[in-house]
């Protein structure tokens, strides 16, 4: 389903699909199908809701690249809990009878968004759930299953004229799978700012990847926007920027917000829209993936502040570039 996108506007892909509230943790859990709901309903009832594009994950297979990433056997062990209608893989990552499908329908949108934002040179939102970046080579863990960041910069490779991708990863935790998968990768830079000490309790300036090719940024709890911005000029955009990707990936979690139940950062939601600005400095074309946040307002004014800087930003290189346009006639 795509919905139809005013005249003389530039839509905003987000690729979404209702199946991404099949996965069930239970009764109780933060990571629940009502954080989509509450995104969704903010995103529609918006005054941007004209210039958003809907689009459903197309419909294909994306294990080749999944286990291209993770333990093939682990991918099968996720799919027998599944079937056998469900279990736990630790203390707090549920799989129920939908999981598996819905993990890999999670992939495939985070696929489709590559390809959006390489296609047409543009940023694109995967509004997806399980989130990723917790799930290791072979164990999910943290409410995480399949490592979709990593999944995401491995298949963007395989694109012609494709040589380098970063994967930013904003979420207020550690994603220790994301390295882990893509750490000895040559190609992929990782860089994370993270809450420390905290879960999962790696991340530490000393992981740097077998090739420099990883940034840790360690937080301390209380910081504000300030804090972020001071790390974003001294390292995240240094860092990013000489590595020069040909797409940026966003791990876009929105866990630091002050009012998350589960982290004690405190940015505000129209802080994100400050952070994708500088997302944009870094690559043209930039694809944002939802990872965690756990307060339902909070997250969707944050995903709200981030597509809105992201429409603004492309706006400005739309009118950059009419003006160079002109001044060569
Ligand atoms: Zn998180």
């Amino acid at each position: 389903m795509v919905t139809s996108v005013a005249p003389g506007q530039t839509p905003f892909r987000i690729i979404y699909s209702e199946r991404f509230l099949d996965h069930d943790t239970g009764p109780g859990h933060p990571e629940n199908a009502g954080r989509l709901t509450a995104v969704v309903t903010a995103l529609k009832a918006h005054p941007i809701a004209p210039q958003l594009e809907w689009v459903e994950p197309c419909d294909r297979n994306p294990l080749p690249w999944v286990n291209a990433v993770h333990d093939p056997a682990y991918v099968l062990t996720l799919e027998r809990i599944a079937e056998r209608g469900g279990g736990r893989l630790d203390g707090d990552t549920p799989v129920s009878s939908a999981s598996y499908g819905t993990a890999l329908l999670a992939a495939a949108a985070w696929l489709d968004g590559v390809d959006y934002v390489l296609n047409h040179d543009t940023a694109g939102f995967v509004l997806a759930r399980p989130p990723g970046h917790h799930a290791e080579y072979s164990r999910g863990m943290g409410f995480c299953l399949l490592s979709n960041a990593a999944i995401a910069a491995r298949y963007a490779l395989d694109r012609p004229t494709i040589n380098r991708v970063a994967v930013l990863d904003w979420d207020v935790h550690h994603g220790n799978g994301t390295q882990q998968l893509v750490g000895n990768h040559p190609q992929i830079a990782y860089c994370s700012l993270h809450q420390m000490p905290a879960y999962p309790g790696t991340g530490a300036t000393s992981e740097t990847g077998q090739y420099n090719n990883v940034l840790n940024v360690p937080i301390a709890a209380g910081s504000r926007l300030k804090d972020y911005q001071t790390q974003f000029e001294q390292q995240v955009i240094p860092f990013l920027k000489q590595f020069q990707p040909d797409l940026l990936i966003v791990s876009a979690g929105y866990d630091a917000t002050a009012a998350d139940p589960l982290a004690g950062v405190d940015l505000m939601p129209a802080d994100y829209g400050i952070l994708t600005t500088a997302c944009h400095q870094i690559a043209p074309r930039v694809l944002f993936g939802l990872e965690g946040g756990y307060d339902y307002q909070a997250l969707s004014q944050s995903v709200l502040a981030t597509i809105e800087a992201s429409l603004q930003a492309h706006s400005n290189r739309r009118k950059d570039s009419l003006l160079k346009d002109s001044s060569r006639r």
